[in-house]
């Protein structure tokens, strides 16, 4: 490289730093955020489970709803909780099989009556809600009951809502959405889901 490429280099690099810094300097506000991880490609659970251990890590307080998993294994839980993180989760009788859609709208019912507390308590800093956009799109639970505790939670409180398909009215509300592209998958390969990698 020659001194004239190095100085060109130097100077492209001071601009954007320039630029980098101005929205830096702007973004004053410090607020619970509301962030949404959705698409079809694979990350957003990690990627919500990646959060609250990142704020753990802080010292902040965190609590969890799973909406799907059920008594499934879950690696992060396994972790979380004995690191006093609350796991709300759905008991037996969830089925995922619309022949019992009662109990199923019972089981979610009953983990959002739970993480409601949380979610208007001021003592919890964030909240994930992992697999929640299901229960909406299959009516499980009210969509404005949902965007009403939400809006209503304490100021500096964070929510974390991970799921396909997330509804619109949950995207409007969100500060950060962020929309996860499956672009492959091992699935696809005949690569079966496994312990460590997958949950
Ligand atoms: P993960 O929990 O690995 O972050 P996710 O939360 O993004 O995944 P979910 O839709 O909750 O995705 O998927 C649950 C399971 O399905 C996970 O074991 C995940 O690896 C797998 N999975 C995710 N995306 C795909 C895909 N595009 N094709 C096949 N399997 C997938
Ligand atoms: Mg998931």
């Amino acid at each position: 490289m020659t001194q004239r490429d190095n100085n060109k280099h130097k100077a492209r690099q001071q601009r954007l730093k320039d630029v980098v810094d101005a929205k830096v300097a702007q973004a004053q506000t410090e607020r619970g955020v509301l962030l949404v991880l959705t698409g079809n490609g694979k990350g957003k659970s990690t990627a919500g489970f990646g959060t609250v251990l990142r704020a753990v890590g802080h010292g902040l307080s965190c609590a969890v709803a799973q909406f799907i998993k059920g008594e499934w294994p879950c690696g992060e839980r396994n972790v979380l909780e004995k690191l006093g993180v609350p796991f709300h989760i759905m008991k037996t009788g969830f089925t995922w099989n619309t022949q019992d859609r009662e109990g199923d709208t019972r089981a979610a019912e009953a983990v959002w009556q739970a993480v409601a507390k949380d979610l208007a308590n001021p003592d919890i800093d964030l909240v994930l809600l992992d697999e929640i956009t299901y229960m909406l799109s299959l009516h499980y639970l009210d969509v404005d009951s949902v965007v009403a505790a939400i809006e209503s939670r304490p100021a500096h409180q964070h929510v974390v809502i991970t799921g396909r398909n997330c509804h619109r009215r949950l995207l409007e509300l969100a500060d950060t959405v962020s929309e996860i592209e499956p672009v492959k998958h091992a699935f696809d390969a005949g690569i079966k889901a496994q312990q460590g990698l997958d949950w």
